[in-house]
């Protein structure tokens, strides 16, 4: 099966210039879906893990099915606002402006083996930011599983020295 069947393409969305990578039609059907989240569970396998972390939302998506797979935890990470007790945060920038991202204050047991997993990497702002709120709590960053890189990007600079898992690069 090829992955990338079922990635559509979108043209200067959200803005003019922009090529998106939409992975709704992957979710979608059962196989594919199931697919790349056994390819997943395979890397988390190797490493060992005992958690998963993933920013909201589509991380939320690509990492559950992994945690339950594997009978281990999901733990998500969310813009500011959204987790009700005691958090931690992180400001990273965005092409304009910056964002927040959070997690709650007791989410990791430390020396916990954490995979993180997020749909995309594009410039690795995002995983970056997860990355350092995972080791802030304590827990070790074993390996970053994506469904997609954007490899122009060059979001793996960004996390030079992490083990980083891509199921298909454009
Ligand atoms: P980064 O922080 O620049 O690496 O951007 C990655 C984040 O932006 C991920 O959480 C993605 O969900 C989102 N993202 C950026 N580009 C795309 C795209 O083409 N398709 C889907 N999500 C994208």
């Amino acid at each position: 099966m090829n992955l990338k069947d079922y990635i559509a393409k979108v043209d200067n969305y959200p803005e003019e210039g922009i090529i998106f990578r939409d992975i709704t039609p992957l979710m979608a059907n059962g196989e594919a879906f199931k697919e790349a989240t056994q390819q997943i569970v395979n890397y988390a396998k190797e490493l060992g893990a005992d958690v998963v972390v993933g920013p909201e939302a589509r991380g939320f998506i690509v990492g559950c099915p992994v945690a339950y797979a594997l009978e281990i935890g999901f733990v998500p990470v969310r813009k500011k606002g959204k987790l009700p007790r005691e958090i931690i945060e992180v400001d990273y920038s965005l092409e304009y402006g910056s964002n927040t991202l959070t997690m709650h204050k007791d989410a990791l047991i430390p020396g916990q083996k954490v995979l993180i997993t997020d749909d995309l990497l594009a410039t690795g702002g995002t995983i970056k930011a997860t990355i350092d709120l995972v080791e802030a709590l304590g827990g070790v960053v074993v390996g970053c599983a994506f469904l997609i890189e954007l490899e122009d990007l060059n979001g793996r600079d960004k996390i030079a020295g992490y083990d980083i898992k891509t199921l298909m690069t454009y």
